[in-house]
């Protein structure tokens, strides 16, 4: 384009919140013909709550409300009389003391929703972040894991008991985590609960995808989150099953975007956070998100200042107008 076609462009984009990184970003935006969506904090707000608490007895199922175990109580049974009576309220504060350690807005969700419900939250005695899976750490002297089917796994834990209570938590969009305990000085970990939060799909994110969809741009979406959650919330957002890329690991997005390119596809990647860098980066065109971080903006060719997946659509608009105009 003319530098004053571009100065138009970056001047109209400028007026929305759309901030082009320069007159090539402001000419390759037209030809995006896919937009990867992120989805925590892109799609959705971003702002987890904790929604359901599930305890498990010894054998493996759920414990009714307001029920205690079914067998009769032992020295480390949720259910004896010293562990606040409440099984549910016990998983709770099991796993709102690990993550007291972690960041992660799932684990944030999970301490303010045992704190709603007036649990009290010490520092564990000792902490591990497992990125992408979950925590470990240290509480009343054994470890207690939160987080995904693998970190259960690669700990020898069985997560099947818990399969048709994450399938169904999942199936509603919920990000469900498992919450295992090992007594010290054993390896006989054992499932206790789960935990699970959820988020809320951001109010333009279905017309956003419709917008895309209309000017025949394929639109997928990129998560670490699981398959199930994943899929429940493509579908409420318009997009396909087969365009989800689930289970990501943070370090793998890069990759998991040139996948997506490497048979000519000029992908736009629209994200908000530091996982987010690399893929942005990576992309034809990298989109920094609203509230994104530093680091996700400094990755970016564009920026959108507003919290709004409709301004996606309108980045592609404004770069198709001004070199149609200067044509
Ligand atoms: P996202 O891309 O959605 O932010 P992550 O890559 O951070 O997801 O994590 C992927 C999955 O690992 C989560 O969906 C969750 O199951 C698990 N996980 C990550 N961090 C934690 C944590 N602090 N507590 C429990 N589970 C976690
Ligand atoms: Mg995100």
């Amino acid at each position: 384009a003319t530098p004053a076609a571009t100065m138009v462009g970056t001047t109209i984009g400028a007026k929305y919140g759309v901030l082009f990184k320069g007159g090539d970003v402001l000419e390759r935006a037209k030809d995006v013909d896919t937009v990867v969506f992120d989805k925590t904090g892109t799609l959705t707000e971003g702002e987890m709550e904790l929604t359901d608490v599930v305890a498990f007895d010894r054998d493996g199922d759920p414990i009714p409300d307001g029920g205690t175990a079914s067998r009769a109580p032992s020295d480390d049974d949720l259910s004896a009389p010293d562990a606040d009576h409440d099984p549910k309220n016990e998983v709770l504060r099991l796993a709102a003391t690990a993550e007291r350690g972690s960041e992660h807005p799932l684990a944030r969700a999970i301490v303010d929703g045992a704190e709603a419900r007036g649990l009290e939250v010490p520092e564990p005695d000792g902490f591990e972040n497992v990125p992408g899976h979950g925590v470990r750490a240290t509480v009343d002297g054994d470890e207690v894991l939160v987080g995904n089917r693998k970190l259960l796994r690669d700990n020898d834990v069985d997560p099947s008991p818990a399969a048709e209570e994450m399938e169904r938590l999942e199936s509603e969009g919920k990000t469900a985590m498992l919450v295992a305990r090992v007594p010290a000085g054993t390896n006989e970990g054992r499932l206790v609960g789960i935990v699970a939060d959820a988020d809320t799909v951001k109010p333009s994110a279905a017309d956003a995808v419709a917008a895309l969809r209309d000017r025949g741009i394929d639109v997928m979406m990129i998560t670490g989150d699981n398959e199930r959650t994943a899929r429940a919330v493509a579908k409420q957002v318009g997009i396909d099953p087969e365009n989800v890329r689930a289970e990501v690991l943070p370090e793998d997005k890069s990759a998991a975007v040139e996948a997506i390119q490497s048979d000519g596809r000029q992908a736009m990647m629209v994200g908000d956070g530091v996982n987010d860098a690399p893929a942005l980066a990576v992309a034809y065109v990298g989109t920094a998100i609203g509230s994104g971080t530093d680091v996700a903006i400094e990755a970016a060719d564009v920026t959108l200042m507003r919290d709004d997946p409709l301004d996606v659509a309108k980045a592609i608009r404004i770069s198709d107008a001004t070199l149609q105009k200067i044509k």
